[in-house]
């Protein structure tokens, strides 16, 4: 391009017309301020939510809705988890099977009549990452506001549930809530304790045991932080399968409209929660907004350089270049010790548990070219 300007000036000059030359310098300007000159790369827009979590959860590591309460829940899991050998897949799609010939009383449609339940689960299935199961929707005919799952995933939901649903979004976050039990293992501790109940009144003399509610102890297994799991899990799971966390959280505003009101006094609403076995929902709704605004917080970039700084890696092992700026995220590449890499923007530093600071950066090899996210430990100035 410079070539072309040299040589196009020189024949006006040549020439040596007045106008002509004018308007030839004025372009050679902008030519040789955009043109001329290497465009800057500016990153593809990045995704506008980073969460923390996939759709694996991890409840006493997030901010809220974790108390010493749950840690009696997390003692009787520990305890299954000795007493009752690992279930295979094909047992817990069966025993998902007899709860639902057993225990669901509401006449069930076996096609869902919701064609946004269909393709609300077809979107998610990709991200899930417990794979073999179904998850075959299941409409109750029925007027509460409810939807459960059982172990082997399947999903059920009421007609009171569809009915008030306005928007696709908020039908996601409730099928990804269910989809969360399974994808953090809470349906496999329900079908745990029920395998344990039922060896308990086979071996005989016990039965006093085996007959204490299933759905007593299942509160304890299935508590407040394993609600929370799956509210942060949908989050991840709706945003990957293209719908909107923020629209989403009208499920949300349904769930609570639905629910017991949160008593105002504090001392009344932490006794009576002592015996719920579901968060407030307006504790939820809380955690699941704060949630939103870090994944938000966490997509942007602070600062995007035009000149790209100059860096080197300096991780004894390879530098994993990662997808977000999570420790986390997948790896897109292993950067080489010493190998140089371009800064494209800082990331505002993360708050959400995580301290590090990361940087978007470009690694070029031979061939390609890769952009992805590196921690500012292990990079220094060229
Ligand atoms: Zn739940």
């Amino acid at each position: 391009m410079y070539q072309f300007c040299i040589f196009m000036s020189k024949i006006i000059l040549i020439e040596n017309h007045r106008l002509l030359k004018r308007v030839w310098i004025l372009g050679c300007c902008i030519l040789i301020l955009s043109g001329c000159k290497e465009e800057i790369e500016i990153p593809e827009p990045l995704e506008s939510y980073i969460f923390l979590y996939t759709s694996k959860v991890d409840a006493q590591a997030v901010n809220c809705g974790y108390t010493y309460y749950e840690e009696a829940g997390d003692r009787i899991k520990k305890h299954l988890r000795n007493s009752v050998p690992n279930l295979s897949k094909k047992e817990l799609i069966e025993l998902g099977n007899y709860f639902k010939n057993n225990y669901v009383v509401s006449p069930i449609t076996e096609h869902t009549r919701s064609p946004w339940a269909i393709e609300i689960i077809e979107r998610m299935k990709p991200f899930l990452i417990e794979s073999g199961y179904s998850h075959t929707l299941f409409t109750l005919e029925d007027h509460s506001f409810s939807a459960f799952t059982v172990p082997g995933g399947n999903i059920f939901i009421t007609t009171g549930l569809l009915d008030q649903i306005n928007e696709i979004d908020e039908l996601a976050y409730i099928i990804g809530h269910e989809l969360g039990h399974n994808e953090n293992n809470h349906t496999t501790e329900l079908a745990r304790l029920y395998k344990y109940v039922e060896n308990k009144s086979n071996e005989g003399g016990i039965l006093n045991y085996a007959t204490t509610s299933i759905t007593q102890l299942g509160s304890k297994i299935c508590g407040k932080p394993d609600e929370l799991e799956c509210d942060l899990a949908s989050m991840y799971l709706l945003h990957k399968a293209g719908y909107d966390p923020e629209i989403a959280m009208g499920g949300v505003e349904l769930l609570k409209m639905y629910s017991e009101p949160k008593p105002e006094e504090d001392w009344r609403a932490a006794l009576m929660a002592f015996f719920k076995s579901h968060p407030w929902s307006e504790d939820r709704d809380i955690c699941i907004r704060e949630y939103i605004q870090e994944a938000k917080f966490s997509a942007v970039c602070e600062h995007i350089y035009s000149n790209k700084k100059g860096f080197i890696a300096t991780k004894q092992s390879p530098l994993e270049l990662r997808e977000f700026p999570i420790k986390r995220a997948k790896s897109i590449y292993k950067i080489p010790k010493g190998a140089k890499v371009q800064i494209v923007c800082d990331c505002i530093e993360q708050e959400y548990r995580i301290n590090e600071e990361w940087l978007y950066v470009l690694y070029k090899t031979k061939d390609k070219k890769y952009y992805g996210w590196v921690d500012k430990k292990f990079i220094k100035p060229d």
